[in-house]
């Protein structure tokens, strides 16, 4: 493992800590997963991003990471309460479908979005419909804990009872004094002791799509239990990092704790780490201000408020650009500059593997050598600082500077000696491609084309047949390519 002191801030402690994991190499992450009714869109985005870039980082350190990602497939109800039709069973009453055909379906779009964006496949993906029976031992186990309590076949967790013991809202900063006297059970009916309680197990009635049966009666899950069954099963009952949007925090990750304690008498994970939200031209994003972008309007342009289309990799890009603690605003003229951005990357990325060492006559150049190795260093000071890929990016542009340098000219392999050459590549590279998940999108034809194309260019530059140059120039730049004229050699590049 490679001598880093990564550091990480820890929502839990509201401070960067050093990450020390429980038992290294190994790794447990759990990430809160989409609830699969709907396309997937920019909300779904950030976090994927930001846990494949910690995922990424950690392996690229050498910790062996079991990453957790679930599919909320039941128990997510309208307005996140305990209230309202399921999420899942709504649609597939809307579109006369099995509620598993629309996880399914929308399982299956995700997945193909989520490749899109280059993001690493979960290590286990597990579905809250796959585990009823762990969760109706949870259930039974808190309520054997007396802190949970049955009404009409539904159970309740006991959070005034919990918060005795344990203090409930440690990771949120709420009280549960203030939490009590600002909720009001408005109708007086509701079944439970207290409105901060909240459902572990919901009767169901006769016309709802998904139940099961359990000591209690015909009924489903509630929401914030599949995770605590599905992190303590596959990473055990303490783990090292929960992950999750901001939008999680509370309820649904203060809930996590405290069922988490109430079965296991200790916090479920050992770090807390939450991505900041995405703003739309300075607006929360949301389907009553028409300002919801799914990622595939975004990969085709196909939304009022888009200008054009915007590929996968610029979305990650723009992603990157921004430290996953502070909020991002998706706007035209945003994603337009991460666009060139990107492509100014992937033009390093090609000529960096283009690149060979020779060596020739000359003087080394101590400056240009220091400069380079401050960069590196900095740009891994930027990921052990809590992952800040924003900063990283940057000292990235003063390596693909020197990059550059090389390929014109300016800069001479001699003056930075066969070590420093090989470390500048190698570095821009890997993080490039494997920490930051950025590749290059072409097609398999679009190489071979653009050869031949060059060649056709080549020969009309010999044959002094100008018209043809610019002819094949001008229609190059109209595909977004332009071609690199030089002086001992001909190549392309993406238009930035
Ligand atoms: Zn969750």
């Amino acid at each position: 493992m490679k001598s880093h002191q990564l550091k990480l801030y820890n929502t839990l402690s509201r401070q960067k800590e050093e990450f020390q994991p429980i038992n290294p190499p190994f790794v447990g992450m759990y990430v809160c997963g989409p609830t699969v009714y709907g396309d997937a869109h920019l909300g779904h985005a950030r976090p994927a991003i930001t846990f494949d870039t910690v995922n990424r980082y950690l392996t690229h350190l050498g910790y062996r990471v079991r990453y957790v990602r679930n599919i909320t497939d039941v128990g997510h109800l309208q307005g996140d309460a305990d209230e309202g039709e399921d999420k899942i069973a709504k649609k597939a009453k809307l579109e006369q479908l099995e509620p598993m055909e629309v996880a399914q379906q929308y399982t299956d779009t995700y997945h193909r979005d989520m490749a899109a964006l280059n993001t690493w496949k979960p290590s286990i993906e597990p579905r809250a419909t796959g585990h009823i029976p762990e969760q109706i031992a949870l259930v039974e186990a808190i309520l054997k804990e007396g802190l949970a309590y049955e009404v009409n076949g539904s159970v309740y967790f006991d959070v005034t009872k919990y918060n005795q013991k344990t203090t409930y809202g440690r990771l949120s900063g709420r009280v549960l004094d203030e939490l009590m006297s600002g909720s009001r059970d408005l109708d007086g009916q509701s079944e439970k002791r207290n409105p901060v309680d909240f459902a572990l197990w919901k009767n169901a009635a006769p016309e709802h799509l998904m139940k099961w049966d359990s000591p209690w009666g015909v009924g489903f899950p509630g929401w914030h239990l599949e995770c605590t069954a599905m992190s303590s099963k596959y990473l055990g009952s303490q783990f090292d990092i929960h992950g999750g949007g901001m939008d999680l925090l509370f309820p649904h990750h203060e809930c996590e704790i405290a069922q988490g304690n109430a079965c296991n008498h200790q916090d479920p994970a050992k770090y807390w780490m939450h991505n900041n939200m995405i703003t739309i031209n300075g607006q929360k994003m949301g389907k009553s201000l028409g300002n919801f972008i799914t990622l595939q309007e975004l990969f085709q342009g196909k939304h009022d408020l888009l200008e054009q289309a915007y590929s996968p990799m610029t979305i990650r890009y723009f992603i990157l650009t921004a430290h996953y603690r502070s909020t991002l605003d998706f706007s035209n003229e945003a994603l337009q500059a991460a666009q060139k951005g990107y492509k100014k990357m992937i033009n390093g990325l090609r000529i960096a593997k283009k690149l060979k060492f020779q060596s020739t006559e000359g003087e080394i150049d101590i400056q240009q050598q220091e400069q380079i190795t401050r960069s590196i260093e900095a740009a891994y000071r930027a990921m052990d600082d809590d992952f800040n890929t924003a900063q990283a990016i940057g000292h990235l542009f003063n390596l693909l500077k020197k990059i550059n340098s090389l390929y014109t000219g300016q800069l001479k392999l001699h003056q930075l000696g066969q070590e420093t050459f090989e470390k500048l590549i190698s570095t821009f590279i890997t993080f490039v491609e494997d920490i930051l998940g950025l590749q290059e999108e072409k097609s398999e034809v679009q190489e071979g084309m653009l050869s031949l194309l060059l060649t056709l260019y080549s020969e009309a530059k010999t044959a002094r047949n100008y018209d043809k140059v610019d002819d094949i120039r001008a229609g190059l730049k109209q595909m977004g390519f332009v071609v690199k004229d030089m002086k001992d050699k001909i190549d392309w590049a993406y238009e930035e």
